[in-house]
């Protein structure tokens, strides 16, 4: 239930396996709480969060539209349709340290053409992923159209086995140029 509809849960007791909201008592066979999410405190202490508890960037070198010279990516900022995924998070830190090197140098940076790769693995075997790419558009990064590639549903398992081996190998590769 939404937080406007009073599904603001104000305690949990896990013992009798009961989820309080500001209106109403509701027991659970199985409950999943949530917390509400938002950029770490530093983002605040930092100045860089807005009231949404999120930091609202420039979409081209994601600097701060709070406080110029400082450049937030990843899931703390705001980033329009680009979710919140390690591949995202990746592809930004790229984008930005090329649009800080512009800066320095005292060039425009390029406007960025970002991609994000979502892989799923169901079991060992069987794999999805989805992908899609964007574009800074009227201060967010918006999703371009057409260009999605998602797995079909219905394929056969020999296509399943294969995304799950990309999947490994994207893992691989992720992790490689973060952490060498
Ligand atoms: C359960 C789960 C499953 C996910 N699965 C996928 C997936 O399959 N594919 C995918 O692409 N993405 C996935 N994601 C999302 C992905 O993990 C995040 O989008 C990604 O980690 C964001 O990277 P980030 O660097 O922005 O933030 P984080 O990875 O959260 O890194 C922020 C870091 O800053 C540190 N930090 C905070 N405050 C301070 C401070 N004051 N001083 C120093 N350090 C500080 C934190 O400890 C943390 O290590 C998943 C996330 C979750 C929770």
């Amino acid at each position: 239930m939404p937080l406007g509809k009073g599904g603001n849960v104000t305690s949990v007791d896990a013992a009798t396996m009961t989820v309080k909201t500001d209106f109403e008592d509701y027991k659970a066979a199985v409950a999943n709480i949530v917390p509400p999410q938002q950029a770490a405190a530093i983002t605040v202490r930092a100045g860089v969060a807005d009231r949404t508890g999120w930091c609202p960037i420039e979409p081209v070198g994601f600097e701060s539209s709070l406080q110029p010279g400082i450049h937030v990516l990843g899931d703390a900022a705001l980033m329009g349709a680009m979710p919140k995924a390690a591949h995202a998070a990746a592809e930004q830190g790229k984008v930005c340290a090329a649009a800080v090197v512009a800066k320095l140098r005292e060039r425009a940076p390029e406007e960025p053409a970002l991609e994000n790769i979502c892989y799923s693995l169901a079991a060992p075997d069987w794999g999805f992923v989805e992908i899609n790419k964007y574009r800074p558009e009227k201060g967010l990064l918006t999703a371009l159209p057409g260009v999605t590639n998602t797995s079909p549903l219905g394929a056969k398992p020999a296509v399943r086995a294969e995304e799950a081996s990309e999947d490994e190998a994207w893992f691989r590769t992720l992790t490689g140029e973060l952490f060498g």
